[in-house]
């Protein structure tokens, strides 16, 4: 193999023992290529000597001047401060961890240099803690200085030091190769250089919001990279033929027929898409889109009676226990009629049912199935897998979806995907992270929904707010109340809710109170469910596995709190279990005080709006994408320097790239994937 900066370990480094070896592994940093790839966050101008007079806060300054006075100041806690001036005025240096000896040490100077950042303290403008040297004739530095993001225990001094010895391997032998050469766009090599140890005329603002033409070319480089590792999964996958599927009749007429309501236009056509898929020889991929509560359920039983009528089976997985519950339940009502055998699958679903139901899949007797990501598990095997749908697409990550359709590939045929989703993503994003996909949108709720009325409360109006549900309930409502968390703990968060439950049984009497929450077993859940949907529980208290996909319509009051604490999407979602029926629905968001400005921003969104499009659009200006799309579970892409909102204007150049890169010149493309995404055949299996 070629040597290149790629296979030169970290270890070949002066300072790079076993311990240092270790903290840069947890950062992901092996070989030198990857110690080059990772960027400083932000850059220090230690470049020049700032007068005092110009030092504003928030500044990371070099000072220099006399200490004219120093002194021990004992306010809530005891600091040692010395004055600085220079020819244009004077400025206090504050330490809050000082020897014995410092006092004096600094009286003693005569003239030092400082760096430091400036902030508003107590006496005006003040550097804490800033770094100082008596060493005026050390030259100053002629390059920005690189900050670089989390460095587990590895200082910010010992990280360059080891980048500045990689910068002088890339320099002395050109060990990595420029694979993009585009007019106009610096090469790699010389990005990498300047962006590690910028000259100290750079235009440090733009530096600092990632648009740098150094910057900009290595995120195009990243962008077509993961573009073309989309383009070999997408070769993998189209490989091996699809079942086709013949045109729908009977029963699909007769599913639609049993209906209580009529399809809406926009369902009508999304079905009509759908159907085309499936009657393609190659497997299909769609994405579909519509907001809570727009009836994508009933496309995903569509799609399944096809492929029942095809002789091929259809498994549609599912987040949550719940959410796999309750689409049985309504699966089974609307399929057992068709003489269409359908069940589920949890982890809690055990023993002989459990032995039932994997014969019955294997041997075909079992034609749709509803499950978490039971699903995956190796015992599990169909006779002739045709159709793989995932609901609520954003909770999975991508090799998991992959891993349900690998069941289908068994048979020598690839079934085909629908992937269903309330978090609407925009174009651009579910272009970079899933290539060309097939769309389609349902645009149109059902009608006769009645808008949700959200209110943004604190917390401390709780007993108030106990006394308005009451109410409410009193008069026929139904109620679900949320407990939130900080930690993803589901022990705390049911504990929160358990607690939470006693005490509105206390507030309520007598309507009766229920409680669900993720510690509690399969058939618990269900049970407390079905209670409530039969209206013997008035109000549901819950964690949020409530989430997703709870359908119940006379459910028509919701309190969420700790609501600040949730993303955008998800508090749209979680609100979305309500507004389903004809009554006039509501949503109370609690928050604990005080509260920042950007969540006040956030709630404020949700107030406002209803639109999950919009909502997603939000969250994605104030949060980013990567905490948007990035679901808890990981695997899907996390980009190492590209930003998708940022860097959206090189999409589409990157695309093009890509393609061609991937057609006429495979061997760069590979090494391309290599270096950002990690060896193609890895990309092949996500
Ligand atoms: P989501 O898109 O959030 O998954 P669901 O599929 O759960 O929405 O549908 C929400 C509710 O609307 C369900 O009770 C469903 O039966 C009902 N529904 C779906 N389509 C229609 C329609 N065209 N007219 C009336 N109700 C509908
Ligand atoms: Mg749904």
């Amino acid at each position: 193999m070629a040597k290149t900066l790629e296979n030169v370990s970290v270890a070949t480094l002066k300072g790079v023992g076993p311990a240092m070896f270790k903290k840069l592994e947890q950062l992901s940093i092996h070989n030198l290529q990857d110690l080059l790839l990772h960027l400083p966050l932000r850059y220090e101008n230690r470049t020049r000597i700032t007068a005092i007079a110009d030092a504003h806060p928030g500044d990371h300054l070099v000072l220099k001047g006399q200490i004219v006075s120093t002194q021990i100041q004992f306010g809530r806690r005891r600091s040692l401060v010395a004055s600085l001036r220079d020819e244009t005025g004077q400025i206090n240096l504050r330490f809050y961890y000082f020897g014995k000896t410092q006092q004096a040490q600094l009286e003693g100077l005569p003239e030092i240099r400082c760096f430091g950042e400036i902030r508003r303290g107590a006496s005006g403008l003040e550097l804490y803690h800033p770094e100082y040297s008596n060493q005026l004739n050390q030259p100053l530095e002629t390059t920005l200085t690189p900050v670089y993001p989390k460095t587990e225990g590895i200082s910010q001094n010992q990280l360059r030091k080891l980048v500045l010895q990689a910068l002088a391997t890339l320099q002395q032998s050109q060990l990595l190769a420029n694979l993009i050469n585009v007019p106009g766009r610096p090469l790699i090599t010389d990005s990498l250089v300047h962006l590690h140890q910028p000259l100290a005329n750079s235009d440090l603002e733009r530096l600092s919001e990632g648009l740098d033409p150094a910057q900009r070319a290595l995120s195009f480089e990243e962008l077509t990279a993961h573009q073309i590792g989309i383009l070999f999964m997408r070769e993998k996958l189209t490989q091996l033929p699809a079942p086709q599927f013949g045109e729908p009749s009977g029963l699909v007429e007769r599913f639609i027929k049993q209906l209580n309501f009529t399809l809406t236009q926009a369902q009508k056509r999304v079905a009509a898409e759908v159907s085309q898929d499936l009657q393609r020889s190659t497997p299909s991929l769609r994405l579909l889109q519509g907001d809570v509560g727009s009836g994508k359920t009933v496309i995903a039983a569509l799609a399944a009676v096809q492929a029942c009528e095809n002789q091929f089976q259809t498994a549609l997985m599912v987040p949550t226990e719940i959410l796999a519950e309750q689409h049985y339940v309504t699966l089974k009502a609307w399929l057992e009629p068709l003489n269409i055998t359908v069940n589920w699958l949890a982890s809690s679903i055990k023993g002989k049912q459990r032995n039932q139901l994997l014969d019955d899949l294997r041997t075909g007797r079992l034609q749709v199935i509803v499950g978490t990501h039971a699903l995956f598990q190796d015992q599990v095997s169909f006779k002739q897998l045709g159709l793989a749908i995932i609901d609520e697409q954003h909770r999975f990550g991508v090799h998991q979806r992959m891993a349900l359709r690998d069941k289908g590939e068994k048979q020598g045929l690839m079934p085909h995907q629908l992937i269903m989703t309330a978090t609407p993503i925009p174009r651009t994003l579910t272009m970079s992270l899933y290539g060309d996909m097939d769309c389609s949108v349902i645009d149109e709720l059902p009608a006769g929904r009645t808008p949700i009325t959200t209110r943004i409360i604190p917390g401390s109006r709780r007993i108030e707010i106990i006394d308005r549900l009451k109410a409410a309930c009193v008069s026929g409502a139904q109620a679900y109340w949320v407990c939130t968390l900080i930690e993803s703990s589901e022990i705390l968060a049911a504990q929160a809710a358990e607690d939470t439950a006693k005490q509105l049984e206390k507030a309520l009497h007598p309507l009766v109170v229920g409680l669900v929450h993720g510690r509690m077993s399969g058939l618990e859940k269900a049970r407390v469910m079905e209670r409530f949907s039969n209206g013997e529980i008035q109000v549901l208290v819950a964690t949020t596995v409530i989430e997703v996909g709870v359908d119940i319509a006379n459910a028509s009051f919701m309190v969420i709190e700790n609501a600040e604490r949730l993303g955008l999407t998800q508090l749209h979602q979680l609100r979305g279990r309500v507004g389903r029926g004809q009554s006039k629905s509501f949503c109370l968001l609690l928050y604990a005080t005080p509260l920042g400005e950007v969540s006040k921003k956030r709630l404020n969104v949700i107030r406002h709006s209803q639109d999950g499009f919009f909502i997603a659009e939000q969250d994605l200006i104030i949060r980013g994408p990567g905490d948007v799309l990035g679901d808890r579970q990981s695997g899907n892409v996390n980009f190492k320097i590209a930003d998708l909102m940022r860097d959206q204007d090189m999409l589409d150049e990157a695309i093009t790239l890509a393609r061609q890169l991937f057609s006429e010149n495979s061997t760069v493309a590979k090494a391309l994937v290599q270096r950002w995404i990690g060896s193609v055949s890895d990309y092949g299996q996500v």
